[in-house]
């Protein structure tokens, strides 16, 4: 089976041109199992020249074809295979995503790979129903809007779900007939290695499709956003990357699309249903160890219900399963990196001085080499605190009160962020109102994490630039051109 015969792997190098092969300068640092602190493989530290290699096996195969020059439909055949591969080598996947992140194997297995292909499955049917404009503007003369694949795409992409991200840009990026280089976390290189092998059992044709593994800052990432060949940057990460990437791909006016860090508020009135609301909320908060851009990592209670919430919260919160991320019942496992868990820890000591820790922030004594860190609840939190306003990225969650709509409104609305947010009402005017009034690029009502993915995805504010889904993805990938044709009616 393609995967599995790479699973043990103790190199993970570059893929470049339909072959795998390591940096220019050999170089190599190593990947870290976040759970026990144990070296995974040896990652190819790619630079500045194995960016110029990538970029120009794309540019080869994209002026050359035959990808470039196929249908959708064709194209679509390939993804669809893709897709199907991915279930095929799901356990494997899981297992890689899980050792080389730390998340729980049940998010693997039944969040993140399952995701990772059917981003192949859906872009590979939504694509062929794209439709064009067509303007009959006398029986003599049309005028028709194409879309065209832009040539070679940067694609880069954060750790927190590494597969899931990677091919919910690469999907549509290549269903449009484009070719791309992908530059993954260095945190996350393992399942994108792997997924190289499945694009070579696909067939995909060389060059198509390539990685360069490393670092982003002065390395391989800032490479790929400077070089003149490259059409567009389709980044994922925070939302400083986003500012950097900005200026480095300023001098060649690339295209960009960002989706960044957010603050999610989740609001919950005093008439919501609390036994949906409050376990919706710990998920919410602590899902992949609340590294989730999406994370509900604010809650805001009405005053009527607060001590009740926060009760039923904590209730919960201390039945949370922390620890061995390959355990199926394990529902919270490892912070990503020793680096994000001291950050986290800076915030907890942080809030400590400013409110009161209820429960949890302490890390796990039985597992000495691995960052666990359990989930943890502040209250008597001001909406200003730093513990409010910025994004944690971890397993932090400030309760705060609130008056009432016009209040929680101002509160939502006070961060820099305005990814996501969710309301919790049974007052159906209400829930209108608030949607409207809030400030972020999605809006759930009475749930969390749901989506169709043919809807439009991504930030307001300082949470992002342009959307993905649907026709956004397929259109932020393509060139629109209008050609106007004019007849001899003989
Ligand atoms: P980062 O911004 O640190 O990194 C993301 C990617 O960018 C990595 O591959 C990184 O490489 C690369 N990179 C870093 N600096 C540069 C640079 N100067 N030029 C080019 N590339 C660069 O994000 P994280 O990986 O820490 O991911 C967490 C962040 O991602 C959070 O803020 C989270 O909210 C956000 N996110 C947003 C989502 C959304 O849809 N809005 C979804 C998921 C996450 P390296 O790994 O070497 O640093």
């Amino acid at each position: 089976m393609t995967v599995s015969t790479h699973l043990q792997t103790k190199t993970i190098e570059n893929f470049i041109d339909g072959k795998f092969c390591p940096s220019s300068t050999n170089q190599t640092f190593a990947d870290i199992n976040p759970a026990n602190g144990e070296t995974i493989a040896q990652v190819a530290s790619g630079n500045s020249t194995d960016i110029d290699a990538a970029v120009s096996a794309a540019k080869h195969a994209f002026d050359k074809g035959p990808w470039s020059t196929w249908s959708i439909k064709q194209r679509a055949q390939v993804l669809r295979k893709i897709g199907d591969l991915i279930l095929e080598n799901k356990e494997l996947l899981a297992k890689a995503e899980t050792i080389d992140t730390g998340k729980p194997i049940s998010e693997s297995l039944n969040g993140d790979i399952p995701r990772a292909a059917y981003n192949f499955h859906f872009f590979a049917d939504y694509a062929n129903s794209l439709q064009e404009e067509c303007y009959t503007v006398d029986k003599n003369e049309r005028h028709i809007g194409v879309y065209e694949p832009l040539g070679v795409c940067g694609l880069i992409t954060p750790w927190n779900l590494p597969l899931y991200l990677a091919t919910w840009k690469i999907a549509p990026c290549l269903v449009m007939g484009n070719t791309c280089v992908l530059k993954p976390a260095e945190w996350t290189p393992y399942t994108a290695y792997l997924f190289a092998h499945i694009i070579k059992e696909a067939e995909l044709p060389d060059g198509v499709f390539n990685i360069v593994q490393g670092f982003g800052p002065n390395s391989a990432g800032e490479a790929l956003t400077r070089h003149a060949d490259v059409a567009s940057i389709s980044f994922t990460g925070e939302t400083s990357t986003g500012k950097a990437i900005m200026t480095a791909a300023a001098s060649t006016l690339k295209k960009l699309s960002f989706e960044l860090g957010g603050k999610g508020a989740n609001i919950i009135f005093d008439d919501a249903d609390l036994d949906e609301a409050i376990p919706v909320a710990v998920n919410a908060a602590f899902r992949n160890q609340g590294q989730i851009c999406l994370a509900g990592s604010r809650l805001f209670v009405q005053e009527k219900v607060y001590n009740k919430v926060v009760e039923a919260i904590l209730d919960k919160v201390k039945h949370i399963a922390v620890g061995d991320p390959l355990d199926p019942k394990t529902q919270m496992g490892a912070i990503i990196s020793n680096e994000q868990l001291e950050k986290i820890q800076s915030y907890i000591e942080h809030g400590k001085k400013e409110g009161k820790l209820q429960i949890g922030g302490t890390r796990l004594k039985e597992y000495p080499k691995g960052n666990f860190l359990t989930p943890a609840v502040f209250t008597d939190l001001a909406n200003s605190s730093r513990l409010c306003q910025e994004e944690i990225f971890g397993p932090v969650l400030p309760i705060v009160p609130f008056k009432d709509e016009a209040e929680v409104i101002e509160m939502t609305n006070s961060t820099k962020y305005g990814l996501s947010s969710s309301i919790w009402s049974q007052d159906i005017n209400r829930c209108h109102r608030v949607s409207q009034a809030i400030k972020t690029g999605i809006v759930w009502i009475n749930c969390w994490f749901a989506r169709d993915l043919r809807t439009p995805f991504g930030g307001q504010k300082q949470s992002g630039i342009g959307r993905e889904g649907g026709k956004h993805s397929l259109e932020f990938f393509s060139e629109q051109k209008t050609i106007c044709y004019r007849y001899k009616n003989k």
